[in-house]
């Protein structure tokens, strides 16, 4: 099963992030968040216009207004990969435990990206030394039917 490519579908999607530089940024209103140099993963989902290809991307470009948590990340950090699946179930939550549980894995801010649910994040730092294919079995394994139907950002 070939990988789907990005529509403008609805669905949800993750966002491999990379810090260089230690640094403490706000994040509107959610208060600050200390970046330390890394990986992060920010998963999201896009149900309105122009779905997640819009979404993915605004945040490939990284400009626009800070609107989502994410935003303020995305400003200083850069996008190193996007992952998504097309379906109408949201992902986004189940992906983020998934997410939250792998060895090594922290939350930097507690409610990042997450006014909507009751997850403690859905921001994750990578432990370092965390391989990029562990990620995506971990997210598969949360969403089995769709586990040929993402790609790596870029392509
Ligand atoms: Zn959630």
């Amino acid at each position: 099963m070939p990988a789907d490519r990005l529509r403008s579908d609805a669905g949800t999607y993750a966002l491999l992030l990379r810090a260089d530089d230690a640094q403490t940024i706000g994040v509107g209103a959610l208060g600050e968040l200390a970046v330390q140099p890394g990986r992060y993963v920010y998963v999201g989902s896009a149900f309105g216009p122009g779905g997640v290809q819009a979404r993915v991307h605004r945040h490939a470009r990284g400009d626009g207004a800070l609107h989502w948590h994410v935003d303020y990340l995305r400003a200083v950090a850069t996008l190193m990969r996007a992952w998504w699946t097309h379906d109408d179930t949201r992902r986004e939550c189940a992906w983020a435990a998934a997410l939250r549980h792998r060895p090594g894995a922290t939350v930097p801010l507690e409610g990042f990206g997450a006014s909507d649910c009751s997850c403690r994040s859905h921001l994750i730092r990578l432990g370092d030394g965390t391989k990029w294919t562990a990620i995506q079995d971990a997210l598969r394994a949360e969403a089995p039917i769709h586990s040929a139907s993402a790609e790596a950002w870029p392509p």
